[in-house]
């Protein structure tokens, strides 16, 4: 059996319950065969895989929390810092009741590759809990959030693990959040990104996910001579990728025709009206149904169906495994062009497989929807020079970031033979750093 083939199977068995960690670990070794193939020897003996594939801590904590009423609840919290070899841990802390050790796992996996490709001196780690914020007060999300930094505080820091939003943590649940660290620990650190711009935040950080994603198709297009100019959009989701990703779209003359939440989806064949939809979303934080109610253009449908739509370019933005074997049937019998994941892994293996082997061009997530992790960095070089750069100065360095990488994966690609294949190059590209580092760093 092939070295990587053993890694595969030991993950399998160590972690049966945790499909989606098997998910994300199966697709980047079975893409990084071939480098891993040239150092076999070498990278066997180091145990160099099995040492990637397990965490270098993982965290996990009780945090109670007070509701309204006065009952006491209790989630369970995570933080898992997977890989220090390029920088501090740094990813998100994902609130959702589907969160488990397996989906925070999977999470901090890609984060180290994803990383990675930012060409940043940042490390993976994801956190989160299956606390559910949909319906709770201002109160209780407070009361949520200080819990689980009293826990989380002894465990991070500007050097050593900064966290920040993902699913179910915005910019309300990040104030809480370094809030209670500064009170707790005393220190006005960076140990957060994300944060307001009052204290401490990057311009451009709340963009930076849906544009980085937009600007990242945008070189992928170019470099087959073609514009976004009259495209055909559908995106996934209306959170905070799904919204700047819309909002980046339109702005380059593509016209986005669907969004979608939890219960249902819209079409709105005039193109979706961005602002309206961050009223509904950012400000008052209701269903899409109330955006349907003020745009009369809009036809909104209960359940999944997004991918349905005939468009040329479609873009999961709204979570894992959302984009399956019979979405990409639909999307490729519709014609599409291109799908370039926002998300973090929303298209399952098999989808992943039949959009390729049907010539439809495909971003992985990794790549491209690095921009908000990169701007996170960005934001913690602000930090440690106590200075703000303007809206202009981040958002070009975001774009420069994103063109170059989709350049390093394409010529990752290229060098293995695989060219065209972005999961392939961005799985080797992301690889090789972090493979580089560890290696230089010994045994640890
Ligand atoms: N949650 C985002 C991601 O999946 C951002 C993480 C960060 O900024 O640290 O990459």
């Amino acid at each position: 059996m092939s070295y990587v083939d053993e890694v595969i199977s030991m993950v399998e068995k160590k972690n049966a319950n945790e499909p989606e960690f098997i998910q994300a670990v199966r697709e980047v070794l079975d893409s990084i065969r071939p480098v891993v193939e040239a150092k076999e020897e070498q990278y066997r003996r180091d145990a160099l895989l099995e040492r990637m594939v397990e965490p270098e801590r993982q965290i996990k904590f009780r945090v109670p929390w007070i509701d309204d009423e006065g009952q006491v609840h209790v989630n369970t919290g995570y933080r898992i810092q997977f890989n220090s070899a390029i920088g501090p841990y740094k990813g998100g802390i994902r609130l959702h009741p589907s969160v488990n050790i397996g989906i925070i796992k999977f999470l901090g996996f890609e984060q180290v590759y994803k990383n990675s490709l930012t060409g940043l001196p940042i490390g993976g780690g994801k956190g989160g809990s299956d606390f559910d914020p949909k319906g709770k007060s201002d109160r209780e999300i407070m009361a949520f959030c200080q819990s689980f930094m009293t826990e989380l505080c002894r465990h991070i820091g500007a050097d050593t693990d900064v966290p920040a939003g993902d699913i179910g943590t915005g910019a309300r649940e990040i104030g809480y959040l370094f809030g209670q660290y500064k009170r707790i620990r005393n220190v006005y650190e960076g140990v957060l990104t994300g944060k307001g711009l009052t204290y401490g935040g990057s311009l451009a950080r709340t963009e930076a996910t849906g544009y980085g994603l937009l600007y990242f198709v945008e070189e992928m297009l170019r470099c087959r001579g073609i514009g976004l100019e009259g495209k055909i959009v559908s995106v996934s989701g209306a959170g905070n990728v799904a919204i700047y990703a819309v909002e980046k779209a339109q702005q380059l003359g593509a016209k986005v025709v669907t969004v979608s939440d939890s219960n249902g989806w819209i079409y709105d064949p005039e193109g979706i009206d961005v602002e309206l939809l961050k009223e509904v979303k950012e400000r008052k934080r209701a269903r899409l149904t109330e955006y349907a109610a003020n745009r009369p253009s809009a036809q909104y449908h209960e359940g999944r169906g997004v991918w349905s739509v005939r468009v040329d370019i479609a873009l999961p933005c709204a979570t894992q495994n959302e984009l399956r074997l019979e979405d990409a049937k639909m999307l490729v019998e519709n014609g599409v062009l291109a799908v370039a994941e926002g998300a973090n892994m929303p298209t399952t293996i098999e989808a992943t497989e039949y959009l390729q082997k049907n010539g439809v061009i495909f971003a992985p997530g990794k790549a491209s929807n690095a921009g908000g992790v990169a701007t996170s960095a960005l934001e913690m070089s602000q930090n440690s020079e106590r200075l703000s750069w303007t809206f202009e100065e981040v958002d070009q360095k975001l774009k420069g970031i994103m063109v170059n990488i989709f350049r390093n994966v394409d010529r990752a690609a290229k060098r293995y033979g695989m060219e065209g294949n972005y999961v392939a190059g961005a799985n080797i590209a992301g690889f090789e750093k972090v493979a580089d580092a560890m290696n230089a760093q010994g045994i640890c």
